[in-house]
């Protein structure tokens, strides 16, 4: 569902830094969207939505056309009697889980997902989930985050599902050697490919989270370098350093060159010589820019806006400005985390214009007015703009498609070339 917030007017400002804050009306999807690709990756885990028939929709539209056998997630539907409070929702719900697990022996990891109705209702699903857990434990482990939509975008229904899971994660053994964590959801074969570049770098302690099996929990310390392989991993990424672990600052892998700056901070993180680095991954960024020289032939010049919806805008903008040559008109982005983006913002053209927050009506007239090639947005302004006569992407997609990687590099510029080639089809 696409959600609308905060629909006073509030002006904008310019932050110190020339960053423009925009706090009106907003035009994003909720946190559940997460589930949609949280649920392909941990392989035994079930996601129950504890919310409304909307909510249900949601995750079935969005999910509907992935499902090729029995979905692991659901939606503990929340009828008008639980929002009056005439029924106690911690027994509906306790059954509810009872009759799923008896049924779905192969469940190991149950996420109760919070919602805007459970929210609403202030049902505390912390305490349920500690309730369910010693009843069903050890077989199974029951955990909560919320995947609401008020006050979030729909990627940090992922970082509320990684943060729930830190504190359950092992303690590394004291004196454990050093080891690298990777925290974000990456496609399996992009997590092989990078699993194996790692090892040819001499890094072969690695671990990802979340990882494909609820038993292969990795186990973290103060040994446990982390690097992060999305932008929007805020929470994880504190509740990780708060059980010790180091980040490593570092762009985010995507295109050739982001990538290769990412695998050698992690690299400096472990020792490994710089010329280790380069002889190691030359091969894999010469193939990547092969990739993308015919991409950019297409590209280059082109104006983009991106409007702000999965909070990757930033990585994709310096890819497209560096190594794509697109020009960029705007670069909205729903939060800015300044720390963690801190390696990309150098790399930006140093006159982008960059928008924090959203004013959507604002915000589209500035769009309207530049007229851009591309506009990158999400789902719900994309059809208005078409019919207006812009070309759009959905930014969804870029969460939904394995992009990250030297190997994906030519992927993700396609994503971008399409909708331009499709609109040069069109006009034929
Ligand atoms: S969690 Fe909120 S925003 Fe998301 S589908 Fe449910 S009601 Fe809508």
């Amino acid at each position: 569902m696409t959600i609308h917030a905060q629909p006073c007017a509030v002006p904008s400002t310019v932050s110190p830094d020339g960053v423009l804050r925009e706090r009106g009306q907003r035009e994003v999807f909720c946190g559940l969207t997460g589930i949609v690709w949280l649920h392909r990756k941990i392989q035994d885990a079930f996601f129950l939505v504890v919310g409304s028939r909307t909510c249900a929709h949601l995750i079935q539209s969005a999910a509907g056309v992935m499902i090729f056998a029995e979905p692991r997630f659901a939606t503990a539907i929340m009828e008008e009697r639980d929002l009056a409070g005439l029924v106690d929702a911690n027994d509906e719900l306790d059954r509810i889980v009872t009759q799923l697990l008896a049924r779905r022996p192969e469940i190991k990891l149950l996420f109760l997902v919070g919602s805007c109705p459970s929210e609403v209702i202030k049902l505390d699903l912390s305490r349920a989930a500690l309730r369910l857990s010693q009843r069903f434990s050890p077989g199974v482990r029951v955990l909560n985050y919320s995947g609401s939509g008020i006050e979030t975008t729909f990627t940090q229904g992922e970082d509320a599902c990684l943060a729930s899971l830190v504190p359950v994660l092992p303690a590394a053994d004291r004196g454990a050697r050093p080891s690298l964590l990777v925290v974000g959801a990456l496609a399996d074969v992009v997590e092989d490919q990078f699993r194996r570049t790692f090892t040819a770098l001499g890094i072969d302690q690695v671990s990802f989270l979340p990882p494909r099996r609820s038993s292969e929990l990795p186990a973290i310390g103060p040994e446990t370098r982390v690097l992060l392989a999305q932008p929007f991993l805020g929470d994880t990424a504190r509740a990780l350093e708060e059980r010790g672990c180091r980040r490593i600052p570092a762009p985010f892998p995507l295109g050739g060159e982001g990538t290769a700056l990412w695998l050698a901070a992690a690299a400096e993180a472990f020792g490994v010589s710089r010329a280790h680095v380069d002889r190691t991954i030359a091969p894999l960024k010469a193939r990547a820019e092969r990739a993308l020289a015919r991409y950019r032939a297409q590209l280059a010049g082109k104006r983009v806006f991106l409007f702000p919806d999965s909070q990757i805008e930033i990585p994709l903008a310096r890819f497209l400005a560096r190594e794509i040559g697109m020009e960029l008109v705007e670069v909205g982005t729903p939060y800015l985390h300044r720390d963690h983006l801190a390696a990309e913002l150098k790399l930006l053209p140093q006159d982008v214009l960059l928008s924090e927050g959203q004013d959507v009506e604002r915000q589209l007239d500035r769009c309207r007015a530049a007229r851009p090639d591309l506009v990158v947005c999400g789902l719900g302004l994309a059809n208005p703009l078409e019919a207006e006569g812009l070309t759009t992407k959905w930014s969804i997609e870029l969460i939904f498609t394995p992009i990250q990687g030297f190997e994906q590099a030519g992927d993700l510029a396609e994503l971008f070339a399409r909708p331009l080639l499709r609109q040069t089809r069109l006009a034929v």
